[in-house]
């Protein structure tokens, strides 16, 4: 196993032989700490029956561990300078391929159901990656309100960021992402990161959160619409009362809201980040029905 420092100066080596500096507009952070490496790998749960979609690989660290343990990887980057190098690492294995694109605009189920016409032995989609902090929230909210058939995802994100993901009601960091996030997936704490692991050193620490998709919601929805333009309502000013910033919706004026609020249970004088998910979705129902 390779030291931190070690991998550090091998990275630095690689990107100065290529003339290749650290894009901070693109979240360029490598890890350079082969356990974290490993610890990514071992907690992102593969098998060769599994097909990895690596979401910006950078010069390849992670892409050789999970072709290790993967059946395939496709490897999606969307910084030309990094690719020769990427091929470089990963000329040894004959399981990967390498896609230069944009995440945001790459269509994942479809790059799979492609892939299964030649693998039909690759039966289950993992997504993984270090993602680029800047886009760490829309990349999280693409895949899950496309409903991509992934049956994970295992992403290293800013600290903070999973704290919000993985946050309980009741609790200051509890907002619109928690909720979104927990209805469509479990969310499991993998491994805390610090940032002296990286080349660059980042201003935060990291934390590895894996997604597990979840087959069946935690709460049956009549309209799934309404539930989160409910939780976006609720939340779009933190400090309001539920009645304040639910009054309006549906056409329902303060007065109406508060009888609507009260008939399901729920004290008016509340602020969302009280509310569990079966509470939005008590809401979100009757005001579906109505
Ligand atoms: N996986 C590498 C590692 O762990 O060392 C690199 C991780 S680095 C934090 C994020 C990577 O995502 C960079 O290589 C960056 O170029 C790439 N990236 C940034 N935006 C992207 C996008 N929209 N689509 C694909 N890759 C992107």
């Amino acid at each position: 196993m390779k030291g931190n420092n070690d991998g550090k100066t091998q990275i630095i080596k690689t990107m100065s032989r290529h003339h290749a500096g650290f894009s901070k507009k693109l979240g360029q952070n490598f890890l350079a700490d082969q356990g974290v490496i490993q610890e990514i790998g071992e907690g992102a749960c593969l098998t060769e029956k599994d097909h990895v979609v690596e979401i910006g690989p950078g010069i390849g660290v992670l892409t050789c561990e999970l072709a290790r343990r993967a059946g395939y990887v496709t490897a999606v980057e969307i910084d030309g300078s990094l690719i020769p190098m990427l091929k470089k690492a990963v000329e040894g294995f004959d399981n990967v391929r390498i896609l230069h694109q944009d995440i945001l605009k790459t269509q994942i189920d479809q790059l799979h159901s492609l892939l299964l016409e030649t693998h039909p032995q690759l039966e289950n989609l993992k997504i993984v990656g270090n993602l680029p902090y800047y886009i760490t929230t829309p990349i999280i909210m693409k895949l899950l309100e496309e409903g991509v058939r992934a049956k994970s995802i295992t992403v290293m994100m800013q600290r903070e960021v999973a704290q919000r993901l993985m946050a309980a009601p009741g609790s200051r960091t509890f907002g619109a992402i928690s909720v979104a996030v927990q209805y469509y997936c479990q969310v499991r704490e993998i491994l805390q990161v610090s940032r002296e692991a990286f080349v660059p050193v980042p201003k935060v620490d990291s934390t590895v959160l894996r997604l597990d998709i979840r087959e069946e919601k935690p709460v049956s929805l009549t309209d799934e619409a309404m539930f989160f333009k409910v939780v976006r309502a609720g939340f779009s000013q933190r400090r309001k009362t539920l009645l304040n910033a639910l009054s309006g919706l549906e056409q329902l004026g303060k007065e109406e809201m508060r009888e609507f609020l009260l008939s399901k249970d729920i004290d008016p004088g509340r602020r969302a980040e009280t509310l569990s998910l079966e509470e939005f979705a008590r809401i979100a129902n009757g005001l579906s029905l109505r």
